[in-house]
Order: C-alpha cells, then structure tokens, then sequence
C-alpha cells in the first residue's frame, strides 16, 4: 500500500494529527477485522460520499472505504542527518514512505515549547528541508562516485553513466546551494534517473499549517499561515490548515454529535478529510467502486491503470482471467436509480482490456477462472 509519512519538528503537533488520523481508522476498525496497526502506521478511511448513496440504491449491507496508510516519523530535529536525536533511524523510516505530510506549527502556546524558541513556519520548513536534503546529498555523492568511474569506460556503459553524472553533479550543486530535490530544476528525464535513489527532498509533499482553535475561522488571513502557505507554493504543494487538536476531538466524539460540533468550529467537515484527499490526489489515486447486496466497496488504483490491471488489486485471478468489465459511472447510476435504467439507456458499458479506468467508474468484472 501507499503511504504518507507524517514529519515535522517536534511539538509542532505531529502525534496530535496522527492520532487523530488512528481515531478515524479506529471507527472502521469493524470493517477492517485483519489489519494489524503498528504504533506509528494508520489505516486511514478516505472519505467518499458516494458510497452511501450507492450502498441505498443496492441495498448493501455494509460499506468499505478505501484506505491510506499515515506513517507518524518522529525524531527529526536539526542536526538529524549528523545523527543529533534519532538519527539516521527515522531516516529509513521517510526513506520507505511514498509522499510526505510536512507539519507547520502555526500555533502560539506559551504552554507548548518550541525548540527554537519561537513561531516561525517558514524557518521550521527549512530546518526540516535541510537535514533531509544533506541527507540526500550523502545518497547522491555516493553514487555520483560509482557513476564517475563508469563514466572512464567506453561504449554504452560510459555514455550512460557520463548522462547521470551530469545529473547527479546538477542534483549536488543545486542542494549545496541551499535547494531542496524538488526545488532544483530538471527534466522528467534527468528525474526519472534518480528514481532508484529514492532521495528524500525527491517525494511529493503536501504542507499541514497546524493552527489554534481561534484563528481557524480566520486561517485565510492568518499572518503564520501565510508563511506557511509561501513555503507551499516554492514547491507547488498543497496547504491545508487545520487544528490538529480539534480533529482530534471530533474523531473522539459519538457520530452523531459532530455535526454540532464542525458547525460551532466553523467548519463544514473535518479538516481530516481535506488531508486524506490530498494525500490520496498527491499520490495521482483514484478510486472504482463495486457495489452489490453484500456490500458497497471502494478499491484504489493509480491514475491510468487499465481495467484488467484493476481488477487484479480485487484479486489476482481477476487480472490474469479477466475477460471483459461492465462499466457505468456513478452519477449516472444515482441520476437513474439501477443498472437496468442504465442498460435500457446504453450507459452500462462492456469495456475490454484497453480500458483505462477512471474515479467514480462503477465496476463489475467478468473472468475465468
Ligand atoms: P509532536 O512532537 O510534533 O508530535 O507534537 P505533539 O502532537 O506531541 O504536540 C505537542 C504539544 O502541542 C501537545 O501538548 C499538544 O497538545 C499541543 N498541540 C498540538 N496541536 C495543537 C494545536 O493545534 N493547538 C494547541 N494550542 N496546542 C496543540
């Protein structure tokens, strides 16, 4: 499964959001009877409307979200990546996750330290940036040094190496002037060479302005969260704020109360729900529903998968047997009430192999077995 790691200075509020994000895991746990969740890595539901409304027109006795995995890395402090706090420990930890959920203390709380003594979004981004980007510098000078003595050989070989070389110098010069991997400027040629890497600065990232309870009506114009925001916008990230101990006391909360709740916060959702999608749109998910008597399920594929590739994430028999898919879109099943509707009408459609599946297709494969 994919994964988002959760990182950030400390007692910016990382537990605080992740243990919100294990709450909202906790409400599903019945429905995930088999999924054994480590201390610090959350099955996160993603938030889907569309499940229910399909659930009522197919009568489903239950309903299965999708999830996300949120990873909560602790341990980063400055001087990590010469092994101050930690260490180099929590490093394998980022090393392994597929994007990163970047914390910003947006919050002022006498109560509540700050290891530099202040509140400062934009200092603490480039704290964290810095010692995962040296740490990235070790990775790329290690083989940058194999690479040159490829490079001294002739034919392919050489050619080849002497093309990542020049990648790699490009990669060391840019963080040694002060840039994150992200923030350096390549080709998706001169990228997809350093895939194998797996460099930390490297990974998609999305920015979480952790705010107090009172400025989160006035987040828009919060001076701290506009800090934060500019940080985002240097990588082209998404930023949402939200008040890590608010969420928290919401996912605490009986269901039926929290409407109430949201309103006098207000919000019109939990900010947990904003954070999942994003995480789950940064990682380029999408989501295919199948629906039945038993039950209304979610299943999440990468964008662009075909239908035989899909249907193998149901089961590998699935993909290796499949045959054909009947396909509609679940508006179109909401607008007209059943599959039936939508045969008379020609909007169930049989798609083959060449299909690429798209978020909200509606599923049902046909297959050998
Ligand atoms: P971590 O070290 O980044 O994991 O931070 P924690 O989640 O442990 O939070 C550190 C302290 O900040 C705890 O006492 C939290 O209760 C507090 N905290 C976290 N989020 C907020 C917030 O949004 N507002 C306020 N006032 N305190 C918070």
């Amino acid at each position: 499964a994919l994964s988002i790691g959760i990182v950030g200075l400390p007692n910016v509020g990382k537990s605080t959001l992740f243990n919100a994000l294990s709450e909202a895991s906790n409400a599903e746990a019945a429905n995930y009877p088999f999924c054994t969740i480590e201390p610090n890595v959350g099955m996160v539901p993603v938030p889907d409307d569309r499940l229910p409304q399909l659930a009522k027109l197919y009568g489903s006795k239950r309903i299965l979200p999708t999830t996300l995995e949120f990873v909560d890395i602790a341990g980063l402090v400055r001087g990590a990546s010469k092994g101050e706090g930690l260490g180099n420990q929590f490093l394998s930890h980022i090393r392994q996750v597929d994007a990163i959920c970047h914390v910003l203390r947006c919050f002022e709380d006498p109560n509540v330290i700050h290891v530099d003594g202040s509140v400062d979004p934009a200092r603490d981004a480039e704290v964290i940036d810095t010692e995962l980007a040296l740490k990235d510098l070790e990775s790329v000078e290690k083989r940058l040094q194999r690479v040159q003595k490829d490079a001294k050989a002739g034919g392919k070989v050489g050619e080849q190496a002497k093309v990542e070389a020049a990648v790699l110098e490009k990669v060391r010069d840019g963080i040694n002037e002060g840039k994150t991997v992200r923030r350096i400027a390549l080709t998706e040629e001169e990228r997809a060479l350093l895939r194998d890497l797996f460099l930390l600065t490297n990974k998609p990232v999305l920015y979480v302005a952790n705010v107090a309870e009172g400025q989160l009506s006035g987040a828009e114009d919060d001076p701290l969260v506009a800090k934060a925001r500019a940080v985002a916008a240097q990588d082209g990230a998404p930023l949402i704020a939200i008040c890590a101990d608010v969420e928290s006391q919401i996912q605490q909360l009986p269901p039926e109360d929290r409407a109430g709740f949201l309103e006098a916060a207000g919000l019109v959702e939990p900010g947990l729900n904003k954070l999942v999608r994003a995480g789950y749109k940064l990682l380029q998910l999408v989501t295919y529903i199948t629906a039945g008597e038993q039950e209304t399920r979610a299943w999440t594929i990468h964008e662009g998968w075909k239908a035989p590739q899909a249907a193998g994430v149901i089961h590998t028999d699935f993909e290796r047997g499949f045959i054909k898919a009947e396909v509609c879109d679940w508006r179109d099943l909401v607008k007209f009430g059943s599959e039936a509707a939508l045969r008379e009408k020609g909007l169930l459609r049989i798609e083959g192999k060449e299909y690429v599946v798209k978020d909200g297709d509606v599923m049902h494969f046909r297959f050998n077995v």
